[in-house]
């Protein structure tokens, strides 16, 4: 489904990602770990054409990202991503939040849009909040309306940064709930996440980066239960 072949990335002159390869199959999820600085976040946002790169290629359903045909915004309706900070629209409510895009980017009419947009708030048990305003909801309530956003647009696979690491303790888990459905429902998945728990549960893959380069790549339990570097060993030592 993705592929990346030995990806190279600089910003300026500070070499940010070191010949990257990593491939993601249909239904599966990769975790991504690795300690503060090690091109993590860098290495999603390529993916989705957020940033671009110098070196190496990044294959989507086989086709090149980076190959003049390619449409970004086209790009981004199937490849969906949720961030660190929510970014909802503050001054949209939750529906709308939800459907303005279905409308104006899939060209949904607005009771199919709104058909849809009620049936992910549901999924993420959030029908009751509908009308409310973002500012209106806790963290973890905010984070999972922008999952169900993202959701709203179908897509294909879903890059997850760091969804969790700024929400207080207690909605930690009701937004790794919702991932945790989203991936045994067989969605392909790439997870920048340092919840561990999540990732030994449903990751069939982890790859541990340092120093923007991969270092490791293995099975969940293989990688928590026999690590191969002494960076890696040193990482999970400090977050487990
Ligand atoms: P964290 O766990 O702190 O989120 P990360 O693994 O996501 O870290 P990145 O954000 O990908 O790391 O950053 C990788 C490296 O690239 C860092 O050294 C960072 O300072 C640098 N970097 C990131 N974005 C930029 C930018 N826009 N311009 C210059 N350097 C950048
Ligand atoms: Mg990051």
């Amino acid at each position: 489904m993705i592929e990346l072949k030995d990806v190279s990335k600089w910003y300026g002159k500070f070499q940010a990602l070191r010949n990257c390869s990593v491939t993601v199959a249909s239904g599966e999820v990769v975790v991504f770990c690795g300690p503060s600085g090690s091109g993590k976040s860098t290495l999603v946002k390529l993916i989705n054409g957020l940033e671009d790169f110098e070196q190496g290629d990044i294959l989507f359903k086989g086709r090149s990202i980076q190959a003049g045909g390619t449409n970004l915004s086209e790009l981004r309706t199937k490849i969906g991503m949720v961030f660190q900070h929510f970014e909802l629209f503050p001054h949209l409510s939750v529906l709308r939040n939800l459907t303005i895009a279905q409308e104006k980017v899939l060209r949904r009419n607005g009771a199919q849009a709104r058909k849809k947009a009620m049936e992910l708030l549901e999924r993420v048990g959030l029908e009751a909040h509908a009308h409310k305003y973002p500012s209106q909801l806790s963290g973890g309530q905010q984070q999972r309306v922008a999952i169900a956003r993202s959701l709203s647009m179908d897509p294909e696979v879903m890059l997850f940064d760091e969804p969790t690491s700024a929400l207080d303790p207690e909605m930690i888990n009701e937004v790794l709930a919702v991932m945790v459905e989203l991936a045994q429902e067989g969605m392909t998945m790439l997870c920048v996440t340092h919840e561990m728990g999540f990732a030994r549960k449903v990751a069939d893959k982890i790859v541990f980066m340092d120093g923007g380069a991969i270092v490791e790549t293995g099975g969940a339990d293989h990688f928590f239960d026999n690590p191969q570097s002494d960076r890696a060993r040193d990482f999970l030592q400090k977050v487990l």
